[in-house]
């Protein structure tokens, strides 16, 4: 059931963020709102959240119900204190470790659970996947709420995650009780996911925290194969990477080239983009381009929705773009867009995975020599 017309409140928080004493004040209504079972968006570092006590089966089911989310996929525990990792599941030297080097921060890690966590939380599974986020406003209402707080990004399922407190106003007013507005996000992409519940332990979700920094902490770590290959038949661990993602209305296509960061290739991505964009409007097409801003002049004209997605030179800016990006294509109602890619290492990779799934692994790869 679809619960409609609540009357949504929505708290600013931007102005006292370094204000402990007013934060708290302003957040008490909404931690109570949690303690009592109800449904509270709040801003994370990564992305914002859709909270509710994760402890409570009924309440967390109302996270399935406003998101449109199949029941199947589990939901990551947002926690306070570091020690409360015991309380929810069995962790064991390196997801302590683990802990002790990124939190509060962007790493979710999986633990096999504790008998407390009901399976309506973690989606049938044996496992938790817990975190402990940094954003102030989310430490203060897990604390004053007193509860644990599930909390699935606060997209409508299949929409891009929200990075602005707009995004969910626009998915969730009316479904929930509180909204709070904390500005935009600073990362923008989704927590790094790892399960150390096995022998090797294994990065499920790509994001800000990436491997190399992982492997400083706790030495070998691998990539789930089926991140790698996402469109084989292979059975991926964190059960959400099975459902598309969140697919524009539009059709996305990324388009590289082999040595993107060579001028000379760069400028025949942008050649094969203006060209691939002509051809479609010329048929009558909404065409959007998203490219970052060293190379965003050179679209001018091209596109009916021409959008910019941070800057290449500083790849955190792409991450913390991206969906805001994505959204507006969505808003132009394009039929087909084109975008620049970011293959590499570290967040590239992260920031290429949500690309790639967005676009249905859809590449077109231009030659070196000139088209
Ligand atoms: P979201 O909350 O929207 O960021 O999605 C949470 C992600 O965490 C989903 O893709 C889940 O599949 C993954 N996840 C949550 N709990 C577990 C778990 N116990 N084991 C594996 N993956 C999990
Ligand atoms: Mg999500």
């Amino acid at each position: 059931m679809i619960e409609e017309n609540i009357d949504t409140k929505i708290v600013d928080v931007t102005t006292c963020e370094n204000d402990r004493e007013m934060l708290d004040r302003s957040l008490y209504g909404a931690a109570q709102c949690l303690r009592a079972g109800g449904l509270v968006a709040f801003p994370t570092e990564t992305v914002y959240g859709l909270g509710a006590d994760a402890l409570n089966e009924t309440a967390a089911k109302r996270i399935y119900a406003a998101k449109g989310r199949p029941s199947d996929n589990p939901l990551i525990v947002h926690i306070a204190e570091v020690q409360d990792l015991e309380v929810l599941g069995y962790p064991n030297e390196k997801a302590y470790a683990l802990a002790q080097a990124f939190w509060p921060g962007p790493l979710t890690i999986i633990l096999p659970k504790k008998d407390i966590v009901p399976h309506g939380t973690t989606g049938g599974l044996d496992t938790v996947a817990i975190r402990m986020p940094s954003h102030p406003a989310a430490l203060s209402l897990i604390r004053q709420s007193g509860v644990y707080v599930a909390a699935p990004s606060a997209n409508t399922s299949g929409r891009p995650s929200p990075t602005k407190a707009e995004h969910v106003i626009e998915d969730m007013n009316g479904k929930i009780e509180y909204i709070i507005d904390g500005g935009p996000v600073g990362i923008g992409i989704e927590s790094t996911i790892i399960d150390v519940s096995g022998d090797v332990p294994t990065i499920l979700r790509p994001g800000f925290i990436t491997k190399k920094m992982l492997e400083q902490i706790i030495g070998e770590v691998i990539i789930d194969p089926a991140l790698e290959k996402p469109m084989e038949n292979c059975h991926p661990k964190a059960p959400g990477m099975k459902y598309t993602h969140y697919a524009p209305k539009g059709q996305l296509s990324l388009v590289e080239a082999r040595h993107v960061e060579e001028d000379g290739s760069q400028q025949a991505v942008i050649r094969k983009i203006c060209e691939l964009a002509d051809e479609k409007r010329a048929e009558g097409y909404t065409v959007g381009i998203m490219a970052p801003e060293e190379t965003l002049p050179c679209y001018e004209g091209h596109a009916d929705a021409l959008v910019c997605v941070g800057a290449r030179h500083e790849r955190n800016t792409v991450a913390a773009g991206l969906y805001a990006a994505l959204r507006e294509f969505d808003a132009a109602n394009a039929d087909y867009i084109y975008a620049e890619s970011f293959r590499g290492d570290g967040l590239s990779y992260a920031i290429m995975n949500r690309l790639l799934k967005a676009a249905g692994q859809r590449v077109i790869q231009v030659g070196d020599d000139p088209v």
